[in-house]
């Protein structure tokens, strides 16, 4: 037996020095297993061979098995440990799969909530959402997104924080004072909740990569305050079939609303025609703004990202909610598709 064992030790020990492939060493040694086993089959008891080699083929059977088991396991190892090594490598794409380490305890709130559950809050953490502006609305947008768990979020804006932006635009803080909005923003935001991927993109929206960056993202909020921009979402977004929440401010009264021609209702220029004449809609640095109202308004419009992403309740498509701060009062008013609209009209 022992000659075999010596045998087996050569074989490897030659393979290994030619630096033959583990595998090929393997074969050579299970085909001298074989040779020995099919020999004790094969030649009568008591045979010279068979004495120099252990006799009996029982001995060589056990071996056998033993080394099997042994194989089998080691595959199971190896395989187990490939699994772990890509479960690792997949970490960051984890963040928009399953749910990991605190992040159950986190979203407590709202998987206990019927319209969302466990299910609403997957679909948040698989949602993709584009938010216009870093500023008045874009700022409490963004804050509540990324606490709610929306798995990926995109801002663009070209600003840098000012100091004037800073009574109403509570995700800028003092510190940060000259830094690009949507960096300050990126930074706020992963702070408040890691488990989310933001990407700041520090320009202007264009026409010339509009189309491409919707691309990216299943819905978008537009918190800017200037009318090309907003028509520009308005028909990248209608033409990707995307639905878009639209906010707009103005003094003391804000409004909210969902554009979103593929489920039947208006489209923004369906009720916003034409933008107004300069002087008409004074910006808020002309006309002033109340601290608080952006939070408002930039807060319902994440409830209504959370709403369309998760299907919970019903969303303002074709209405406007109107909120007058300075008496206290909400109103909703119906929006009605212009069959004409040169954007989803036809
Ligand atoms: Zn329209």
């Amino acid at each position: 037996m022992g000659l075999v064992f010596l045998l087996a030790a050569v074989l490897w020990g030659v393979g290994t020095a030619l630096g033959a492939p583990r595998a090929q060493r393997l074969f050579l040694v299970g085909l001298l297993f074989v040779a020995v086993l099919g020999l004790h089959l094969v030649l009568p008891d008591g045979h010279p061979l068979r004495m120099a080699t252990g006799e009996s083929p029982a001995l060589w059977l056990l071996l056998g098995g033993f080394a099997a088991v042994a194989m089998v396991y080691g595959q199971l190892v190896r395989a187990l440990r490939r699994r772990a090594q890509a479960t690792e490598i997949g970490m960051p794409e984890q963040k928009t799969g399953a749910f990991m380490g605190d992040e159950l305890d986190r979203y407590a709130r709202h998987i206990v909530l019927r319209e969302l559950g466990g299910p609403g809050q997957k679909r948040l953490k698989a949602a993709r959402v584009l938010v216009i502006g870093a500023g008045g609305l874009g700022s409490p947008a963004l804050q509540y997104l990324a606490a709610a768990g929306v798995g990926t979020i995109g801002v663009i804006d070209d600003d840098v924080v000012e100091n004037a932006n800073l009574q109403r635009q509570i995700i800028h803080s003092h510190g940060n004072i000259g830094m690009p909005k949507v960096f300050s923003a990126q930074a706020a935001m992963e702070a408040q909740n890691p488990h989310v991927v933001v990407r700041p993109y520090h320009r202007r929206l264009e026409a010339d990569m509009a189309a491409d960056l919707f691309d990216d993202y299943d819905l978008v909020l537009d918190g800017t305050d200037n009318f090309d921009t907003r028509y520009l979402a308005n028909r990248t977004a209608v033409a990707q079939g995307k639905p878009l929440i639209s906010g707009a401010l103005s003094q003391w009264e804000g409004q909210v609303s969902v554009f979103d021609p593929g489920q039947g209702a208006p489209c923004y220029q369906c009720v916003f025609p034409e933008a107004p004449a300069p002087g008409l809609a004074p910006s808020c640095a002309e006309a002033g703004v109340i601290g608080p109202l952006p939070g408002v308004v930039g807060a319902m419009m994440a409830v209504e990202a959370i709403k369309v992403i998760t299907g919970a309740g019903a969303a303002l498509r074709g209405e406007m909610l109107i909120y007058d701060a300075l008496y206290g009062e909400t109103r909703k008013i119906r929006l009605k598709k212009r069959a004409d609209c040169p954007v989803c009209g036809g």
